[in-house]
C-alpha cells in the first residue's frame, strides 16, 4: 500500500522520499509513506485556516451527518481496514476489528454531541446589562498519535474537534501511517469539504516545531509518551496552544481478599495483555492481598498459559508481536531486572526476536517488590508482576506512589472498601471489577504526569472549545 499525505482536498507524495512499514510479525513491507517535514505540515495547517472560517459556521446539524456518513463507511470497511492494522502494528485481528468499532462509536457519539454545545445566559449585577456566555470552536487544530492504537487515538480527537467546527491536521505515528490513511480516505468520501481534514506524515519532530510554532494552529492534541509530552509543551508555550495531552502510565491493579478471584483473573488479562501489553491504560503492577496471593497467582499463571502467541491475521490468535526491537528489548531487560532483584517467573519469561520479528511470551513474575523496573517504568509488553500487600490503606499508598496517574483498577466485593479505595485513587481512570473501562461517552485521560484534559465524553468535546463571554449593555 502507498499511503500518501492528504493535503487541501489532495492526496501528495511530496517530502524527502519516502517512510517504509513493516509489519512487526513477519518482518515484511506492508507499504510505504512519504517522508513529510516542515513544508507539508506548513500547507496543511495553511489549508486548514483557509478552511476554517466557513466550516466553523456550518450548523452542527451538517457537520453531524458528515461525521455519521464517515462513521458508515468505517463500520462498512471495518474488516480491511483492521487487516491494515494488523499488518502494520501486530495486534490480534479481533482486537484490530473492536479498535475500529471503538473508533466509529466516538465518531458517532461527537456527531450526536456537536448539537449539544450549549452556552448560558447568566443574571447580570446591574439594570440594562445581560450577560452571554458562548462556545465556539477554537479553531485550527493538530494532532500527534502514536502506534499503539492507530485508529481510536486519531478518532477520539479527529471525531469531536469535526462536531466542534474546529479545522484539522493529523500526524499520525510512523509505525503506523497506513491505517491512518485509509480512514482518510473514507472520510474524504464521506464528503468533508477540502481544507477540513489534512493528514501530514514523515518526520516527527519537523512537523511537531511547525505544529508548534505556526500562528494559525490554536490547539495541540497529543497521544503519546511524558517525555515527548513534555518536550510538545515547552515548545508550545512560544504561541500559548491550547493543549490536550494523553501521555504514560503505570496502572496498579489491586486485588483484595474478598473479590471474585475468578473475575479479578479476568480482569486481570483483559487489562494486562490486551494489545500485549502495549497500551497506556494497560495494568503495570498487580497488588495482590497477602491470604490470597497462591490462589490467585496460580489462576493467572494458567490464563497466561492458555493464550495463544502469534500472527495477528492467524486465527485464534491472542498475542501479536511487539511492535519493534526496542519495545521488544525493553520488555526483555524488565524482565532480566526483575529476576535479578528476586521475582520468580512463574510463566514466559522469554521470547523470540528474529527476522525482524518480536514475539514476547505472556508472563507472569511473583515475588515483585518496588526496587524492580517494572513496577516504576511503563513496560509495554505482556508482562504482569506480583507484589503483596497487608492493608487496604498500604494498597492505595503503593498504588500512588508514581508520578503517573493515568488508569488503576482494583477488585473487591464490598461497597465500603471499594468506595474508600476508588475515592483515594491519584487516577483520572478507574476500573472497580472492570479491567476495560475506555468508552466513547465517558472522560478519559490522566493526573500528574500523565498528562492534561481529557478525551471522550461532553469534556472531550469541551476540549475543541473556546468560551466566550458577552457582556451588553442596553
Ligand atoms: P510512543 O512511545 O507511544 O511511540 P512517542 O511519544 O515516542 O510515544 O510518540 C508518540 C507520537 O509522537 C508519535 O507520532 C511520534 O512520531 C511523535 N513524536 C515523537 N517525537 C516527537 C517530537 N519531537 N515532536 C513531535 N512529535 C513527536
Amino acid at each position: 500500500m502507498e499511503g500518501k499525505h492528504y493535503i487541501n482536498g489532495e492526496w501528495s507524495t511530496a517530502g524527502d522520499g519516502v517512510i517504509n512499514v513493516m509489519n512487526p510479525a513477519t518482518g515484511e513491507q506492508v507499504g510505504t509513506v512519504p517522508n513529510g517535514g516542515e513544508d507539508e505540515a506548513t500547507q496543511a495547517i495553511e489549508a486548514a485556516a483557509a478552511a476554517f472560517p466557513e466550516w466553523s459556521k456550518t450548523t452542527a446539524y451538517h457537520r453531524s451527518e458528515l461525521l455519521m456518513k464517515w462513521h458508515d463507511l468505517l463500520m462498512e470497511n471495518k474488516q480491511e481496514v483492521a487487516e491494515i492494522m494488523t499488518k502494520e502494528m501486530g495486534k490480534p485481528l479481533a482486537e484490530s476489528i473492536g479498535e475500529i468499532e471503538y473508533s466509529a462509536a466516538f465518531i458517532s457519539w461527537f456527531a450526536e454531541e456537536g448539537k449539544r454545545v450549549y452556552g448560558r445566559t447568566v443574571p447580570a449585577s446591574k439594570e440594562g446589562k445581560r450577560i452571554q456566555v458562548i462556545k465556539q470552536p477554537v479553531g485550527v487544530v493538530v494532532s500527534i498519535t502514536p502506534w499503539n492504537f492507530p485508529a481510536a487515538m486519531m478518532a477520539r480527537k479527529m471525531a469531536p474537534a469535526l462536531a466542534a467546527g474546529c479545522s484539522f491536521v493529523a500526524k499520525p505515528a510512523k509505525l503506523t501511517p497506513l491505517t491512518a490513511v485509509r480512514i482518510y480516505e473514507l472520510a474524504e468520501e464521506a464528503g468533508f469539504p477540502k481544507g477540513v481534514i489534512n493528514m501530514v506524515t514523515g518526520s516527527a519532530s519537523k512537523i511537531g516545531k511547525v505544529f508548534t510554532s505556526h500562528p494559525s494552529v490554536r490547539k495541540l492534541t497529543f497521544t503519546g509518551s511524558t517525555e515527548i509530552g513534555k518536550e510538545l509543551m515547552k515548545q508550545s508555550s512560544e504561541t500559548m496552544l491550547n493543549l490536550s495531552l494523553e501521555l504514560g502510565g503505570h496502572a496498579p491493579i489491586i486485588v483484595l481478599d474478598d473479590a471474585n478471584i475468578e473475575e479479578a483473573v479476568k480482569g486481570v488479562v483483559a487489562s494486562k495483555f490486551r494489545n500485549a501489553g502495549q497500551t497506556c491504560v494497560c495494568g503495570n503492577r498487580i497488588y495482590v492481598q497477602e491470604s490470597i496471593v497462591e490462589e490467585f497467582s496460580r489462576k493467572l499463571q494458567e490464563a497466561a498459559s492458555d493464550l495463544k502467541v502469534g500472527n495477528g491475521l492467524d486465527e485464534g490468535v491472542q498475542i501479536g508481536p511487539l511492535v519493534d526491537k526496542d519495545g521488544y528489548e525493553k520488555v526483555a531487560e524488565h524482565v532480566k531486572d526483575a529476576v535479578d532483584k528476586g521475582a520468580k517467573v512463574l510463566v514466559g519469561g522469554d521470547g523470540k526476536a528474529e527476522n525482524d520479528s518480536y514475539f514476547y511470551n505472556p508472563t507472569v513474575l511473583l515475588n515483585a517488590n518496588s526496587d524492580m523496573l517494572v513496577m516504576n517504568e511503563e513496560t509495554f509488553g505482556p508482562v504482569a508482576p506480583i507484589m503483596t500487600f497487608k492493608t487496604d490503606e498500604e494498597a492505595v499508598k503503593l498504588a500512588n506512589d508514581t508520578r503517573f496517574g493515568l488508569a488503576a483498577y482494583f477488585f473487591t466485593d464490598s461497597m465500603t472498601r471499594g468506595t474508600y479505595i476508588a475515592e483515594n485513587l491519584d487516577y483520572g481512570i478507574v476500573g472497580w471489577n472492570d479491567g476495560l473501562p475506555s468508552a466513547a461517552q465517558a472522560p478519559f485521560g490522566g493526573m500528574k504526569e500523565s498528562g492534561i484534559g481529557r478525551e471522550g465524553g461532553q469534556e472531550g468535546l469541551e476540549a475543541f472549545l473556546e468560551t466566550k463571554y458577552i457582556s451588553i449593555q442596553l
